[in-house]
């Protein structure tokens, strides 16, 4: 089961928090049917995810959607992958801020650090902002390739 529960964000539009595994029991006609011209979804609280939820979530987007804006904030990396594969599960939309995983390397430390795109932006293409390591101090790698990891970030619908 998904839960989510709505709140009003700075520009008027509708915040929607979602809760729980995206799967075969996700119901997401109510969340993408809200009203507003403009959905903002903060994804912090949804770490899991399989094909069939990945299906119900782009099936429930291209119904109620129609062409409106949508937001999405606070992405996992079970969920940025998702981004990455398949183009449509983002509904055009841009992916204000996402979890980095960060390695440490001298040390063998691993972080999970909230980024904003914009922080992650150098001109025309995306990398990690410098994040030292809590235990050691040296500056942390992301634990993935960059390249990959921020490839929705250069597709059509994104700043
Ligand atoms: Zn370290």
């Amino acid at each position: 089961m998904i839960n989510f529960k709505t709140s009003q964000g700075d520009e008027g539009e509708v915040v929607v928090e979602l809760t729980g595994p995206l799967d075969e029991f996700a119901d997401l006609g109510p969340v993408f049917s809200l009203p507003g011209r403009k959905l903002h979804l903060n994804l912090e609280r949804v770490e899991r995810v399989n094909s069939m939820g990945v299906r119900n979530w782009v099936r429930a987007l291209d119904q109620h959607l129609q062409g409106r804006e949508i937001v999405f904030e606070k992405v996992k990396p079970p969920i940025l992958e998702q981004f990455n594969l398949i183009r449509r599960f983002g509904g055009g939309g841009r992916i204000l801020s996402l979890y980095i995983p960060y390695l440490c390397e001298p040390c063998g430390q691993e972080t999970l650090a909230l980024k904003s795109a914009d922080e992650c932006r150098r001109g025309d293409h995306w990398a990690c902002p410098v994040t030292k390591c809590p235990s050691c101090r040296a500056a942390m790698v992301l634990d993935d390739d960059e390249k990959e990891f921020f490839l929705y970030f250069y597709g059509p619908g994104t700043p």
